[in-house]
């Protein structure tokens, strides 16, 4: 009883018989009205009493088989009909419970088959998409991992490798050693660091500890901290403040290591001689950093990638010490977690680069007035 064709061809064969049924009681209704009982008894009885019996049993006879025949006709056309409508709406609905098994198998490249009513249609579509994004989000989940295990082999490597050659006694273990290995180490736990807190702002649960900020002051301070960097590289670098400094409603910390992230590339993809310049001001209601570079740029098919996580353009790759392309990652979740948002602009290569980080203006008034 618990299955739908069951179901269906009891509920239809039972709508059939009735509609036969019906009419039969119509019929003996309408052969019991006095009227024509008195007429056709009065034809009856006309005939001979022998006759009249064999018609009365021939009528009955017949009525008995038309009765009899219609019913099993019904209930089999019922039973037929329950089994086809049963079907066509049971088929995809296995359809879709296979489907949903072969997920939940990991299959995740299953799709089913978009057919039958508009309903079902819109429930296999819908079924499909999830299956798509599924498959995404397990692409992008498994390249994440192959990602952070090829990012820890390399230091660890060199860490066992140093380790194995003072053991043997190939290095000595003296300062130099030991710094090298402090270094590695070093690496390792930023690259840890980095991966907690790139993971934290885009689950959305970085914890802000937000209150008013001169953004002037922070980006000045800032970039305070790179000048002898700069200095050494031969690189000019300026803060310029574009009308009234801004100040935003954010984590001081967190927009530091975003504006110490931004300037360590400028400075880091700058030559001997070029500029880097930051502004600060509003644009359309929002605050606004701008660090412009007169460096190597970035190409135009680079340009999508450059806040994907583990992205490196082709020249960092090749250095010995370029960051794990991290950094931009972690810039645009932290801007995107104080509700503001970080874009990119270059010329191509050799044509320097521009990062605009727009974060919303809470507080209109500067701070400690
Ligand atoms: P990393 O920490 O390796 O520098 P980022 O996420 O900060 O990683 O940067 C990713 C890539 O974006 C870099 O490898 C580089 O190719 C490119 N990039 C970032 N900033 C600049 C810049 N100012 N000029 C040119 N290329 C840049």
């Amino acid at each position: 009883m618990n299955r739908l064709w069951v179901r269906f061809a009891l509920v239809i064969s039972g709508i059939l018989v009735l509609a036969m049924i019906l009419p039969f009681i119509t019929a003996i209704q309408f052969e019991m009205s006095p009227e024509l009982s008195s007429e056709l008894e009065s034809v009856l009885r006309a005939l001979p009493a022998e006759q009249r019996a064999e018609l009365r049993a021939q009528v009955e006879t017949a009525i008995r088989f038309f009765f009899s025949r219609s019913l099993i006709l019904a209930a089999g056309a019922g039973a037929l009909a329950g089994v086809i409508l049963s079907w066509t709406l049971l088929a995809p609905l296995q359809e879709l419970t296979r489907g949903a098994e072969a997920i939940a198998a990991r299959d995740l490249a299953h799709r089913v088959r978009v057919r039958g009513s508009r309903e079902l249609r819109a429930v296999a579509e819908s079924f499909n998409h999830m299956a798509g994004r599924l498959e995404q989000a397990e692409g992008l989940r498994r390249q994440l991992l192959a990602d952070v295990a090829h990012e820890l082999r390399n230091p660890l490597h060199v860490l066992r490798g140093n380790l194995q050659a003072i053991f043997d006694g190939v290095y000595p273990l003296n300062q130099t050693e030991v710094s090298r290995l402090l270094d590695q180490t070093d690496h390792l736990t930023r690259l840890v660091n980095d991966l907690h807190e790139l993971a934290l702002a885009e689950a959305r649960q970085l914890p802000l500890d937000r209150r008013p900020t001169d953004l002037g002051a922070l980006v000045k301070e800032s970039a305070s901290g790179f000048a002898p960097l700069a200095a050494a590289e031969g690189i000019s670098l300026r803060v310029e403040l574009l009308g009234a400094p801004p100040t935003v409603d954010v984590d001081a910390d967190r927009i530091r290591q975003t504006v110490h992230n931004l300037l360590a590339n400028a400075l880091r993809h700058t030559p001997r001689g070029g500029n880097v310049l930051v502004s600060v001001g509003r644009r359309d209601g929002a605050a606004e950093v701008v660090v412009r570079d007169s460096g190597e740029g970035i190409a135009p098919e680079h340009l999508p990638q450059v806040f994907d996580r583990f992205f490196r353009g082709d020249d960092a790759r090749d250095r010995e010490h370029g960051g794990a392309g991290l950094g931009l990652a972690i810039v645009k979740a932290i801007v995107e977690n104080h509700g503001g948002a970080v874009s990119v602009a270059s010329d191509g290569r050799k044509r320097g680069s521009t990062f605009t980080v727009t974060l919303p203006v809470v507080v209109s008034r500067s701070v400690g007035q």
